[in-house]
């Protein structure tokens, strides 16, 4: 018998009160018997493609009850797999679903040590299972939990970008023309950095050195402000334009590339440092008023607060699935509220439907909600996650239902395994001409 089969029929026998009467969700929020988690199930797959999605399911005492969250980690898969089922399992099972802030706190600190990206991610799973869970018990979405919708729906920017000007434009066009208000441009072709590279074996290069194309921060500086100042004379100022440096730059040039494009008028820059650098965004505000995103590979919250605190960027970018889960962000998206700072989360091409989803929930329940990342994905996971968030004409749309209102097909999520994690899942870094690493 299904969860809410046993439900009714517990409702029908136990007295005649009408559905929705005070009576009725009362019994629903407080006459339910106590919960415990029964077992934690680790759930991975490829998803059809060379994903690397790790998934937990938290199964309760009362029948066909259980809760889903996301611990997707491309990088390091594996430790993220045996820190769910050897070290937050075997604490997990017996305790009570229902306390979600105290569970969150104490298995931050059962590890001692906290605040790293794979206890991020574990943290994560078990919130976002959490919320799930008491979201279906209540028969409501989470984001009701949180306050109900703040904004009628969540917006989203479009990724595009080509080889020239002309090609940047076209995509930008098609966007626009798809119902898109938000567009990223990248400039170049192929990864981050566009613009900035000098060809493979070409550039004065030291003997026996990196052959590779080189990472130029000069030659990026001078070359993406013009692409925009191309687009802006040809599809004029009504477009929301975005555009990522991933972290390439260093100090000045930083600095100066805010500074270039302040003309652009853009929505965003994003990541023009990487998160070592974050004192940098001083310097920036002093000289120019270009809008600056920051914080997808950010983990930990002292990262964060001071950038929010003292007003030096205006969109935080963290990834819910990487910083703890719904319950840190609601309170990171409080924070940006008071200090008029907006949300912009990520969410990239590795990124897994159920994150995106409690992404959703975060992003319509808060008056700091700034923008969402879109996020697309093959036919293949669309069957694999019933209820999965829909994209249409530039806004997100989750599935309305109780909990998360997303389920896993245990069954075709199995039909692709994991495959074989080449190089132990490494992100690839840009080197200059010298040979040095850029940061990502
Ligand atoms: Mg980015």
């Amino acid at each position: 018998m299904k969860r809410r089969e046993v439900f009714q029929a517990a409702l029908a026998t136990a007295s005649l009160i009408p559905a929705g009467s005070a009576q009725e969700v009362a019994r629903r929020s407080t006459g339910l018997p106590p919960l415990t988690i029964k077992d934690v199930k680790v759930i991975t797959t490829s998803g059809g493609r060379n994903y690397r999605w790790v998934f937990i399911k938290i199964i309760t005492s009362e029948p066909g009850l259980f809760g889903i969250g996301t611990a997707n980690n491309n990088y390091q898969t594996r430790a993220v797999i045996a820190a769910l089922e050897d070290h937050l399992k075997p604490w997990l099972i017996g305790k009570d679903p229902d306390r979600i802030e105290d569970l969150w706190q104490s298995a931050q600190m059962r590890t001692y040590w906290r605040n790293g990206p794979v206890n991020n991610n574990v943290l994560a799973a078990m919130d976002m299972a959490l919320w799930d869970i008491k979201g279906k018990r209540a028969g409501m979405p989470v984001y009701d939990m949180l306050g109900g919708k703040a904004h009628d729906a969540v917006a989203v920017y479009d990724h595009q970008g080509g080889k020239t000007k002309e090609e940047c434009l076209d995509t930008l066009q098609k966007s626009l023309a798809g119902g898109y208000r938000h567009v990223r441009i990248q400039f170049g072709g192929g990864g981050y950095g566009g613009g900035g590279f000098i060809p493979e074996g070409k550039g004065d290069r030291p003997e026996g050195g990196y052959q590779g194309a080189a990472f130029d921060e000069e030659q990026y500086v001078d070359t993406i402000p013009p692409v925009f100042e191309y687009l802006r004379a040809k599809a004029g100022f009504t477009p929301k334009l975005l555009h990522d440096v991933h972290s390439h730059m260093t100090g000045m040039n930083a600095v100066e590339l805010s500074r270039r494009l302040q003309p652009c008028q853009m929505f965003f820059v994003e990541d023009v440092l990487p998160p070592e650098q974050i004192a940098w965004y001083r310097n920036i505000r002093q000289i120019c008023s270009t809008p600056q995103a920051i914080g997808e590979v950010f983990s930990h919250p002292y990262e964060v607060i001071p950038l929010i605190t003292d007003r030096l960027i205006d969109f935080i970018r963290c990834r819910v699935a990487a910083t703890g889960g719904i319950t840190p962000m609601r309170k990171l998206v409080s924070l940006c509220e008071i200090f008029g700072v907006k949300t912009a989360f990520q969410e990239g091409g590795e990124n897994d439907p159920v994150n995106q989803m409690a992404s959703y929930h975060v992003d319509i329940s808060s008056s700091a909600f700034g923008i969402q990342e879109e996020n697309h994905f093959p036919p293949v996971v669309h069957d694999m996650f019933p209820g999965i968030a829909e994209i249409r004409r530039g806004y997100l749309y989750g599935s309305g239902k109780p909990g998360l209102g997303i389920e896993i097909n245990e069954e075709l999520a199995a039909k692709y395994p994991l495959g074989e994690i080449k190089g132990g899942g490494a992100y690839p870094t840009d080197r200059t001409i010298d040979g040095r690493v850029v940061k990502p």
